[in-house]
């Protein structure tokens, strides 16, 4: 059978999927138009999707012969869900495998922003290191250790990121969807609601998913209920934040600062966030290790080798369609 990747992703998934069918490639750094994606629709009988791109409900109605779309990601907010669903396509995602590293890199931004990583070392790389000094001052930064920390959305990453808190003694709140007393007790943190969450946490990382319930959950209110010392991390997906309201409480003082690796407009990142010297900005990169980018293709080569088997794929998002 036929199946298209519509970015790079590592070989090693290509490879699997190559043993059993022909496989092509989009190799552009650009991602498919819509006429093209429809194209493709037409074309071939399994999908590899990235994140970026979007498959909506009028795409998926001209798709009904696709027997997979496997997204190279968790996250699956790119995708009508509910309408493949009623068209009958199985979707897929890799869960899991990219825990550690996602909630590494949020670690690597609180840190990075709290203690200017990025300023301090820009300035040693410009060789305007000339010792101890008045210019070292502007590099002072806050510390992590025993200050609290405030996870929104304690599932696979959050909770991996709470967990890697133990060697900082922080205090841990966070919120879920539904109880989690055992998590309570598993990582010694408490359950809270968003708001008070907000209002006590030191450092408030994202980790829940994009959907119509968390969009813009951190909203002008949300970061006015912040401390105003206090840093946003967002690993999540951007449009959980209002960007605008985060780009005005960052030059305000309304937060102190925050760390961004994913945006509401992604790609594009507005010049007045990067105009910001409080806030930390990486390109989309939660999972980006060799180790996790492979298994991330892998898995998803898995799902696309099973659902053309004619079986249900190990990560299958919406098997009800099976039953
Ligand atoms: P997960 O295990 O499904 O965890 C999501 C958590 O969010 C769950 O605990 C869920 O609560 C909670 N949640 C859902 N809606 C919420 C709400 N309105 N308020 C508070 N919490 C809410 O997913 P995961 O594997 O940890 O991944 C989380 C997200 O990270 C993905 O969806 C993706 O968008 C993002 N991500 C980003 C990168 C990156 O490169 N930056 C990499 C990987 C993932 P319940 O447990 O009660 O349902």
């Amino acid at each position: 059978m036929k199946v298209y990747v519509t970015r790079q992703i590592p070989q090693i998934g290509i490879d699997k999927l190559k043993q059993y069918h022909d496989v092509d490639v989009n190799w552009d750094s650009v991602g498919l138009s819509r006429d093209q994606f429809s194209a493709k629709f037409q074309e071939y009988d399994a999908i590899v999707t990235v994140l970026s791109d979007r498959i909506d409900r009028d795409l998926l109605s001209r798709a009904d012969h696709i027997k997979v779309l496997a997204n190279y990601a968790v996250g699956y907010d790119n995708i009508d869900l509910q309408a493949a669903t009623e068209y009958r396509i199985p979707v897929t995602n890799t869960p899991g495998v990219l825990t550690e590293s996602t909630a590494e890199l949020a670690w690597t931004l609180m840190f990075a922003v709290a203690r200017q990583v990025p300023k301090a070392e820009a300035f040693a790389r410009a060789g305007r290191f000339e010792g101890w000094g008045r210019s070292l001052l502007m590099f002072l930064g806050d510390d992590l250790s025993h200050k609290t920390l405030g996870v929104v959305g304690a599932g696979r990453i959050g909770s991996a990121f709470a967990r890697m808190s133990r060697g900082f003694d922080m205090k841990i709140l966070f919120t879920a969807n539904s109880p989690k007393p055992e998590l309570e007790k598993k990582l010694n943190a408490r359950q809270t609601d968003l708001e008070e969450l907000l209002t006590q946490s030191d450092f408030v990382s994202l980790h829940c998913p994009l959907t119509p319930k968390t969009h813009h959950l951190i909203n002008e209110k949300a970061l006015q209920l912040m401390k105003k010392s206090a840093y946003l991390i967002n690993t999540a997906r951007g449009p959980v934040v209002d960007e605008l309201a985060l780009i005005d409480a960052l030059k305000t003082g309304e937060i102190a600062g925050a760390g961004l690796d994913v945006y509401e407009w992604e790609p594009k990142i507005p010049e007045e966030l990067r105009a910001l010297d409080n806030v930390v900005l990486l390109p989309h990169i939660g999972s980006a290790t060799v180790a996790t980018r492979n298994r991330m293709a892998e898995m998803a080569a898995d799902n696309v080798l099973a659902a053309l088997r004619g079986e249900k794929p190990p990560n299958c998002l919406n098997p009800d369609i099976y039953s």
